[in-house]
């Protein structure tokens, strides 16, 4: 088994996310020694290119260090390049047989990166399995080496009718276990970490219910706009971008069983089981906003989405959704998840905050603000729990605090690594418990569908918000409605490191 060659196939080598994303992580790996010695690569595209022109693109995302120049050039030495259409049998053909003379190219390994837009995935994939595929073939390994994996990026599909097309279409060429759908929410420490969090502490799980906690919200926000590229952003809007797939992600982890075991199977049974007991989403349950420009902002700030040059004019898509959701199992019953996201907000964060009940019985006077756990996915990752304690000093009263674990303090010089890093290194090892299976995307697209479909026939107006603001108001105020307190009381002081 050592000495079956790996090769990994990038196809669209071309593009944004091969010379941005995928050639470094193929560089870390590499160098730091986890990738199964003898594998190359392979990069494919209709570009005239060479492997001198990829390595031209994509060094200035590598992080190059000083000491790792020579390692460097041993890296570019086992890459290849093809060109050839998405649509011609022969050019895959022409793959095959380039891939086939690599040294004992026959028996390979081979993993398949479709990174190029939707429009070809279909082409692609009925291609590699017609010409590309490993010795194998369709069949369980053998473990005599030559297994085909396939790993496919959002969007997957626009909605659940073109979502089961694609599925569909993929299940006719390949078995589930050789479909590997990136979601990179799913390889950031701080999600993989709710796993270990909740069924690894006995003080979380009594209290992880309906009993107690009072709602759950999960944000993402980002601090810039769509900076000139909003007509592709344009086709997809902020729910499908972000909420539909790594809001949805993180939320059904949050809200599973415990799992029978840590493997793949057992816990995507019980993500999807999350989904299951979900009602599609409720209009009435929405916010969606659209940034207007700031006029005292700098630069990209005094730019709402509408003056980005490539949106259609008048565009309604959502830049922030706001959404509640329940789960209608024995331990959610109506529990709200929040759910929030938006671009050219006032920071850049993901999180999950967990607010909990207030304290039946006060004996303070009302002096006591509600529990809240956070988990800091991004940037900088930590757990902290707001909780009360008293004034320190000659006081009785209480005051709010944290228990905080900063990973940066706590974990000083560990490399984290990045997810597409685990999620790549995850294909190679055959591990598919960070990647969507198909019920689980079907799932979600059956609770997102409707509503989407309804924002888009009645073209329902988004409310505007300003460029680095919070969003607009009407999401706060929906939260509140759903009995989420916000106090503005808090305040951190940053431990001294
Ligand atoms: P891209 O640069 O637009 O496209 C990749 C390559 O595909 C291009 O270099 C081009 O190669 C080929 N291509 C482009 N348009 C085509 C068309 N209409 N018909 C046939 N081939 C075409 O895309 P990308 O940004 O790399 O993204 C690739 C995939 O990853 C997409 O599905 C995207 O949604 C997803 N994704 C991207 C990012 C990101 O950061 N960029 C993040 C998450 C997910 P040739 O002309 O040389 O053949
Ligand atoms: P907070 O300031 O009390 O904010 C909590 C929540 O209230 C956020 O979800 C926020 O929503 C929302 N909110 C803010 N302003 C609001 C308003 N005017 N109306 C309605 N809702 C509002 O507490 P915190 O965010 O937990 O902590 C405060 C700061 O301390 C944060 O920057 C946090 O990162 C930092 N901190 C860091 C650590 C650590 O790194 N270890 C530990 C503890 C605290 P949005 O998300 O939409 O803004």
């Amino acid at each position: 088994e050592d000495d079956v060659p790996h090769v990994f196939v990038v196809f669209g080598a071309s593009g944004d996310l091969a010379k941005k994303k995928i050639y470094p992580t193929l560089w870390w790996l590499y160098k730091d020694g986890l990738l199964p010695k003898q594998t190359y690569f392979v990069g494919y595209a209709r570009s005239d290119l060479s492997v001198q022109a990829v390595r031209d693109k994509s060094t200035q995302y590598m992080k190059l260090q000083d000491d790792e120049k020579d390692k460097f050039e041993e890296f570019w030495k086992y890459n290849y390049y093809v060109k050839g259409s998405y649509t011609e049998r022969t050019d895959f053909e022409h793959l095959n047989q380039e891939i086939n003379t690599l040294p004992k190219g026959d028996l390979a390994h081979r993993l398949f990166y479709l990174a190029l837009p939707p429009t070809v995935f279909k082409d692609v994939s009925s291609n590699i399995r017609l010409c590309c595929m490993g010795h194998d073939g369709l069949e369980e390994s053998t473990g005599s080496g030559g297994w085909s994996r396939i790993i496919v990026e959002k969007p997957f599909g626009h909605d659940s009718e073109s979502s089961d097309d694609l599925s569909q279409h993929l299940s006719k060429l390949f078995r589930e276990d050789q479909i590997y759908r990136i979601d990179h929410y799913l390889g950031k420490e701080m999600v993989q970490n709710l796993m270990v969090l909740r069924f690894g502490n006995k003080m979380f799980s009594p209290l992880w219910n309906r009993d107690h906690v009072q709602c759950v919200v999960i944000t993402f926000k980002e601090p810039f706009g769509t900076m000139g590229r909003g007509g592709y952003f344009d086709e997809s809007g902020i729910i499908r971008d972000v909420m539909q797939n790594h809001l949805m992600q993180i939320l059904s982890l949050v809200a599973m069983e415990k799992p029978a075991s840590t493997s793949a199977e057992d816990i995507r049974d019980e993500k999807v089981k999350v989904l299951k007991c979900m009602p599609p989403l409720d209009l009435d349950n929405v916010v969606v906003g659209q940034y207007t420009g700031d006029p005292e902002g700098q630069g990209d700030a005094k730019n709402g989405y509408l003056d980005d040059p490539t949106v259609p004019k008048g565009s309604v898509t959502p830049t922030f959704a706001t959404a509640v959701v329940f789960v209608k199992t024995e331990r959610w019953d109506g529990v709200p998840f929040i759910m929030k996201c938006g671009k050219a907000l006032n920071e850049r964060k993901a999180e999950v905050r967990i607010q909990f009940k207030d304290v039946p019985g006060d004996i303070f006077g009302g002096q006591c603000k509600r529990n809240e756990l956070v988990i800091r996915v991004q940037p900088q990752e930590a757990v902290y729990c707001k909780m009360m304690v008293k004034a320190p000093g000659m006081n009785i009263n209480p005051e709010e605090s944290e228990l905080d674990l900063s990973y940066g303090a706590r974990y000083k010089g560990v490399k984290m690594p990045d997810a597409y890093e685990r999620l790549i290194l995850d294909v190679f090892c055959g591990a598919q418990l960070h990647f969507v299976r198909s019920d689980e995307l079907r799932e979600a697209w059956r609770i997102f569908t409707p509503l989407l479909h309804k924002l888009e026939k009645e073209k329902i107006k988004p409310a505007p918000y300003k460029y680095g603001s919070r969003g607009p108001q009407e999401s706060d105020d929906l939260a509140r409605r759903f009995g989420f307190i916000f106090s503005g009381t808090y305040k951190w002081t940053k431990p001294q490191l």
